[in-house]
Formats: structure tokens, sequence, C-alpha cells
């Protein structure tokens, strides 16, 4: 009768299958870029080599383009485009680059409902929020944003056993996102203002009330206590996004954060912070 020859714990089978899944890692590694995250302009690549996304489109197309191009990609090779909600910050280029590319965009029905009528409303593919999205070689799952906007998602998207998540854009952190979060090999998580330069800040109270509510955004203690409580020990390049440049200070969000690393005794992770209007360097898994 045969039987499988070991090899230390593995059996060979399962050793070659795993090396099997580290050779394919190492050859076609997820790439996340983040072309820009604030409210200046939000937007983001992903790929694992075979499927190419465009997460929200905040920046122009003549921007964006450049940004992808300034990086080796060509934007002919996006394959879908993903919204997360209404918000111009995240849709203000939309129209021109659907028209461009030709290809899907997915997004809520009423994210769809919300945008005015153009001639990209023939590439929209609405779904309900909650709803897992199968897109070429990635699963993607959409969940719900407390957020004021009509129907606002994040992502999380998942190929060959890595995953990446994208949440910015909420007034705090709902057990159902704690959830979705969990096992994100990257993670871009909002990190977007101090509350004390809230407070003394320049913004119209009606706008600190609505930055601070419940379906405003993350502040940098809010982070702080997500890292405390439920980051995952997965986690392996934490990047803070959707900054404020008038209620935040990269260094500052880097700092607190970073203190939640040390006290939750997280060593295998890399933290790094978006800067607002500026372009990151790929992130890889
Ligand atoms: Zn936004
Ligand atoms: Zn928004």
């Amino acid at each position: 009768m045969f039987e499988c020859q070991t090899s230390g714990r593995w059996p060979i089978p399962a050793l070659l299958a795993r090396l099997a899944v580290q050779a394919n890692r190492v050859l076609f590694p997820v790439r996340f870029l983040i072309l820009a995250s604030s409210s200046a302009g939000n937007s983001a690549y992903i790929s694992d080599g075979v499927t190419h996304l465009l997460v929200d489109c905040g920046l122009s197309r003549k921007e964006t383009f450049a940004r992808l191009e300034a990086n080796g990609i060509d934007p002919c090779c996006i394959d879908a485009i993903l919204i997360t909600h209404e918000h111009c910050d995240h849709v203000s280029g939309l129209g021109p680059i659907a028209k461009k590319l030709a290809k899907p965009v997915y997004l809520t029905s009423a994210t769809a409902n919300a945008l005015e009528e153009g001639k990209e409303a023939m590439y929209f593919k609405p779904f309900q929020a909650g709803t897992k999205l199968s897109i070429g070689s990635f699963e993607v799952q959409s969940f719900s944003l407390p957020h004021d906007a009509e129907d606002p998602v994040g992502y999380t998207f998942s190929s060959n056993g890595r995953k990446v998540g994208v949440c910015t854009d909420l007034g705090y952190m709902p057990d159902s996102i704690r959830y979705h979060l969990q096992d994100c090999d990257i993670l871009l998580l909002e990190s977007n203002h101090d509350l004390e330069m809230l407070k003394v800040g320049p913004y119209p109270w009606s706008l600190k009330q609505r930055v601070m509510s419940r379906r405003g955004h993350l502040s940098n203690d809010v982070v702080s206590q997500f890292i405390l409580d439920d980051l995952s020990p997965r986690t392996r390049k934490l990047v803070l996004g959707h900054l404020s440049e008038q209620n935040n200070l990269p260094a500052l969000a880097h700092m607190v954060a970073a203190q939640a690393i040390d006290r939750r005794g997280l060593t295998n992770i890399d933290l790094s912070v978006s800067e607002p209007r500026q372009q990151s360097s790929f992130f890889e898994i």
C-alpha cells in the first residue's frame, strides 16, 4: 500500500502544495498602491498579477493615469473599478476614467442612484452592500460603513490566501467591520483627525460635529483602541490614511498608532502613513 513519505512535520504532497503557494506568492505578489488618500482625493490600485483593480476615482483622469504610469502600470490593464461612496473626494474623476477604460464599475445601488447620471452609468454593476463579488482572480467582500453617504462600503480583497482591506470614511468601528478586517495582511485604515486639533481647529462647529459623529470620520484615538483590541496579528502592513490636512499631522497619527502597537506587543508589522495628496510606494504581500 502506498504511504506518503514524510519530511519533518509535513507529508510530501502537503509540503509540495505549500511550496507551490509560497512560489506563487513570490512570483505573483499582491501589490497595493495608494494613489492618494485624503479629502482632497482618494484612489488606490490593487493587483495580484492577474487581475488589476482601481478602488475609487477621486483624482482626475489625467492625474490618475499619470500616477499609475509613474509606477509602471498601464491604465489600460485595469479590469474593473470599485467605488466606496458618492462623496466627490472618491468619485470626482469617475466619469472620464470609466469612459476611457470602458470597464465594469462596481458600486452599491444607492451609490449609483446618488451619482449624477452620465455616460459612465452604462458600465455600472450595482450590488447590495455586504455582497461578496468575484472579480477576475479576486474575491471581493463589501461591507457597510457608518458614514454620511447614501450606502457607503469598505472592501476586502482576497487572492490566493492573501487579503487586503480598504476601510476609510467611517464614524466608528462596529463589530461587523472588526469582523471583516480580521486576517488582513495589508490594511488601509482611516486615521482622520486628532480630536483636540479638530476641536480648536478652523472648521465651523457644524462641520466639527459632523466629523466627530458616528457617521463622520475615525480619530487617531479610535484607531489606537482598534489596534489594542482587534488588529489581527496577521496584519503585516498597516497604512493610516484619509488624514485631515487641517486636523491631523502625519507624525502625530503615526505616533499614536505606534504606541498602541508597542503596548499590544506586536513586532512583525510595518506601520506607515499615507500623506494627504501623495502617492505611496507599493505594499506587497
Ligand atoms: Zn472621503
Ligand atoms: Zn466620505
